[in-house]
């Protein structure tokens, strides 16, 4: 298996969650062995930040990667996981603004802009990293997320549960094909209450935010007028941003990932204990 890398430039352009401001995508085709790397083309010194775990600042909303200067780039997790699936190890991303575009809160319009793209098969092998023991990060609360062996792929087991009467408690399990995430996961979107909304917008967050860009909910009822994707759309937007914080590990993964009630800090915390100890894994 060859490394792949875009066939040529392509832009995606939305609004920010946070900031409201019109955000400008621009992915670039890029040498062998680069991995994906983000470039903040709107400031002056175009700092560049690699994708990597190492590199993740904060985790309380959404993934956000930084640098010594404090620039971030931030909520790269959709896109990150669309780049998984797709097979996309090395791109140059040019991003106008602190953090990227929301678009309607999933990876749908994300994975269908970059797959209408042929990739090109590069001179180089792809490694892929092979979980070869079990790695667990639990937090105070009990809620634990783990990596450990499997024989082929991304193996996802995903549980959640919230008190809302609309997301209770719901499972996704299941190997991580292209097809599985073209139907049930790109389309499933961010989620919030209606409640968080309206404080977040009072401190001055989510300018960007409307019901255009994550499914709100409100006690017993679904704001937004189309209602859900699917049933499970809720855990499954955490299948989907769970992979694209494993690709934050810089490899394609063959391991199981189970994950209990956790969120973007536990998938960083345990990619730091993946790498904490090389007889954990190995890069085949
Ligand atoms: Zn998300």
């Amino acid at each position: 298996m060859q490394q792949h890398t875009l066939s040529q430039t392509v832009e995606i352009n939305g609004v920010g969650l946070h900031s409201g401001l019109v955000s400008k995508l621009v992915f670039y085709p890029s040498e062998p062995g680069t991995g994906i790397v983000f470039i903040r083309s709107d400031l002056p010194s175009k700092p560049e930040f690699k994708a990597l775990y190492s590199q993740v600042v904060d985790t309380r909303n959404c993934t956000c990667l930084g640098d010594a200067d404090k620039n971030i780039v931030s909520t790269i997790e959709h896109l990150m996981s669309v780049l998984y699936i797709l097979g996309i190890d090395n791109a140059r991303i040019e991003v106008s603004n602190p953090e990227l575009p929301i678009l309607d809160g999933s990876g749908e319009h994300l994975y269908k802009t970059l797959k209408k793209v042929p990739l090109v098969a590069q001179n180089a092998p792809r490694k892929f990293l092979k979980v070869l023991k079990n790695v667990s990060y639990t937090d105070n609360n009990g809620n634990t997320v783990s990596l450990s062996p499997a024989d082929e792929g991304l193996k996802v087991n995903f549980t959640i549960e919230f008190p809302s009467p609309i997301v209770g408690h719901q499972e996704f399990h299941g190997l991580i094909t292209e097809d599985i995430y073209a139907s049930e996961i790109a389309p499933c979107r961010t989620f919030c209450e209606k409640s968080q909304i309206d404080y977040l917008q009072s401190i001055g967050l989510i300018k960007g935010g409307s019901l255009e860009n994550a499914l709100v909910l409100d006690g017993d009822k679904v704001l937004n007028p189309d209602g859900m994707k699917n049933p499970h759309e809720c855990v499954n937007h955490k299948v989907l941003d769970a992979i694209g914080d494993m690709y934050t590990s810089g490899f394609f993964i063959i391991g199981e990932l189970t994950a209990m009630k956790t969120g973007h800090f536990h998938n960083n915390e345990l990619l730091k204990k993946l790498f904490s100890d090389n007889s954990n894994y190995k890069l085949v």
